[in-house]
């Protein structure tokens, strides 16, 4: 029994958020971000609870509606007179490791091609139809069902062909991901297509986290008589869905609340105009849910405080949110001549809170006074990024310099040439090493042990062509039978592990060039993160070599280790290659299919308690890596007129090429040309 979802302590602007959704689907979906542990998918699920229950028609597995079935409907066509049944709408949760055919459905090639049968087994994209698709760890999801995703959630249509034979049937779904940002973050392009977002945060508040546990107990102690206790705010707010969503198409969107829309959106130098649509729809959602039925300045404000967040982010590492000062300014700008009697604020005065808009909507059972706690508002605002820096206040917003003045700022980023794994993995889709896929181009087939789900054609046609005589062909046909089939191989690009190890020593010289190794691993960062790789970072200097980072799909915590990086001492390099062997060793068990790339920034220079042995004991250590099968690669970056070359020769014990800073740069002539440089 899932937890009702009036019962949910805080969470406001998410909860509001999705029932925005609930009132107008085409707000087009909600993206939670948020640590663990802050209830979130606890939420997603109590929502299906309170969404109006759904007729369908008997038997079709596409949910048709019976008073306006899908006339291109795989099960259909239905008869206008179908017998149909009510359901309760369906929450549909889509893993992260699911296959394409789990998620769109598959086609039954077989039968096509051996009795010339189109048969289809819908996927999850049929299932959530007039329901809620639900995603967890959204940020982990292969790019391409992503896409497949939010094209069908945009399009209100699933479509999936394969060598020829298509289906297509509606499907039109509340899209709700979640995700922790520490693991990872969504590709930019993607995020601007999810409608709204929010961040969640567990409560700061003692009473209210206490309130939260509470519930939890109540709930987990005896779930009849919880869900009994809430049943009547769970009926409210159902009610109150499908009364704001009755009352949608009558909600008048008045030229001057369009101008305050537009006007958010140009302050906030949004890209493109689905920010704008986007938000205008919401404000419209927020009004019909609020009982209005014209727009006013508060739905524009709180629309925009959720559609515009993730659509003026610049990179990945800036932080998330929306300036409050911003946002007033440009709604008092754009405000129409003040004759509107809903702005019901004097003018300068703070207006009031979204937050505070929704608690006052609803109502809480007697004796659940914990509920009036004021996170939300301490959640918003200035909220810090997710991943904050050791003890630093997270003040840093983008890129620029650290303001700790023992660190080093890194130089600007820049684009970096590919660096891959050699041979071919088998490793989660990615876009760094070549690997055995679900997706990418044919470069072969076999006789697959199971149903086959990519047919290779030609090699199919070819198995059945010796056999047509002996099958008794006679018209123009080709008679194939199931063992001529032919599973088409499938290759293309996997996400590794890429652990840097870098140093940190006085060996490193300048601060400027300090500043230079800097930009570049940041370079590489923005590189894995494009490249969807997990990212670890080993630093050696001193007495010891640091796991300054285990590893993770967090770039971003990457990024502040490294900007935050003391320098200075000696140079303990075997220090770091060792704990890279070490780290890697654990990781091999951990995630096998993950291959590794280790990439080593030095100048190939060693020094140690072991005095003239440093050097050696490095080679030692490289020599062990490349015995147990580490694909490495050296960033060299020895500068100045007289050179030792000395990382090339620990590339060379490393079996790697070795790469000058230079040479780093995708946009380098050089790069290309002299590409990989082997020192024997
Ligand atoms: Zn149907």
């Amino acid at each position: 029994m899932s937890y009702p979802f009036t019962a949910v302590v805080g969470m406001d602007d998410m909860r509001l958020a999705l029932l925005l959704n609930a009132v107008s689907p085409a707000v087009g979906g909600v993206l939670v971000r948020g640590e663990k542990g802050t209830a979130k998918s606890t939420t997603v699920r109590a929502l299906a609870e309170v969404l109006p229950a759904v007729d369908v028609v008997s038997g079709c597995r596409f949910a048709c509606d019976p008073a306006t079935p899908d006339p291109a409907c795989p099960d259909g066509p239905h008869d206008p007179g179908a017998p149909g049944h009510t359901r309760p709408a369906r929450l549909v949760e889509l893993p992260v490791g699911a296959s394409e055919d789990r998620v769109v459905g598959a086609l039954d090639l077989e039968r096509a091609l051996t009795e010339g049968v189109k048969s289809f087994e819908p996927g999850l994209l049929a299932a959530a139809h007039r329901g809620v698709l639900y995603v967890d760890e959204v940020n982990l999801l292969h790019d391409h069902l992503v896409d497949l995703l939010l094209d069908a959630a945009a399009l209100g249509t699933a479509y999936v062909e394969r060598e020829g034979v298509s289906v297509r049937h509606a499907s039109q779904f509340l899209l709700v991901g979640t995700m922790n940002p520490e693991e990872g973050e969504l590709r930019p392009q993607l995020l601007d297509r999810f409608g709204l977002t929010v961040e969640v945060a567990a409560p700061r508040d003692p009473g209210e986290r206490a309130e939260v546990v509470r519930r939890r107990f109540a709930h987990d102690a005896d779930q009849t008589g919880f869900a009994a206790t809430w049943a009547a705010e769970e009926s409210a707010l159902a009610a109150r869905i499908a009364a704001a969503r009755a009352r949608l198409p009558y909600v008048l969107l008045s030229d001057g609340a369009l101008q305050q829309v537009t006007a958010v959106c140009a302050a906030f130098d949004v890209d493109g105009l689905r920010g704008d649509i986007v938000t205008a729809r919401a404000a419209i959602a927020h009004a019909a849910w609020c009982g209005r039925e014209e727009v006013t300045e508060d739905d524009v404000r709180v629309a925009a405080r959720l559609a515009l967040p993730h659509r003026r982010r610049r990179n990945p590492f800036d932080a998330p949110g929306l300036d409050d000062g911003t946002l007033d300014q440009a709604l008092s700008d754009s405000r129409p001549d003040d004759d509107g009697p809903d702005d019901d604020g004097p003018e300068g005065s703070p207006p009031p809170r979204p937050s505070d808009d929704v608690r006052s909507d609803r109502t809480s059972p007697a004796g659940a006074d914990g509920d009036a706690g004021g996170t939300a508002a301490g959640a918003d605002g200035d909220r810090a990024p997710a991943t904050a820096p050791r003890g630093e206040g997270g003040g840093s917003t983008s890129a620029a310099p650290a303001t700790d003045r023992t660190a080093v700022a890194p130089s600007d980023p820049f684009r970096i040439r590919r660096l891959e794994v050699p041979g071919i993995g088998a490793g989660t889709a990615g876009r760094r090493s070549r690997a055995r896929s679900e997706r990418g181009r044919v470069v072969g087939s076999t006789r697959p042990p199971g149903t086959v789900t990519r047919l290779h054609l030609t090699d199919t046609v070819l198995a059945a062509a010796p056999h047509q005589v002996a099958r008794g062909r006679s018209g123009p046909a080709l008679r194939i039978a199931r063992e001529d089939l032919r599973q088409a191989t499938l290759e293309g690009r996997e996400g590794n592990l890429v652990l840097f190890v870098v140093d940190a020593s006085g060996s490193m010289g300048s601060r400027a060039r300090m500043g230079a190794v800097k930009g570049a691993v940041l370079s590489l960062l923005l590189d894995a993160y494009q490249r969807r790789d997990k990212v670890g970072l080993i630093t050696f200097r001193g007495a010891d070599a640091e796991l300054a980072l285990p590893p993770t799909w967090s770039v971003e915590a990457a990024a502040t280790r490294l900007r935050d990086l003391p320098t200075g001492g000696r140079t303990p390099l075997a220090a770091g290659l060792l704990r890279a062997h070490e780290v890697l060793r654990v990781e091999r068990v951990r995630d096998p299919q993950r291959r590794p790339l280790l990439v080593v920034v030095t100048d190939g220079r060693a020094t140690g308690t072991r005095g003239g042995h440093a050097v050696a004991d490095a080679h030692a250590s490289a020599a062990l890596l490349a015995a147990a099968g580490t694909a490495s690669v050296v960033v060299d970056c020895e500068t100045g007129p007289v050179r030792l070359g000395l990382a090339a020769t620990l590339g060379a014990h490393l079996g790697g090429p070795t790469l000058s800073m230079d040479e780093l740069a995708a946009d380098s002539l050089a790069a290309t040309v002299r590409s990989v440089r082997k020192v024997a």
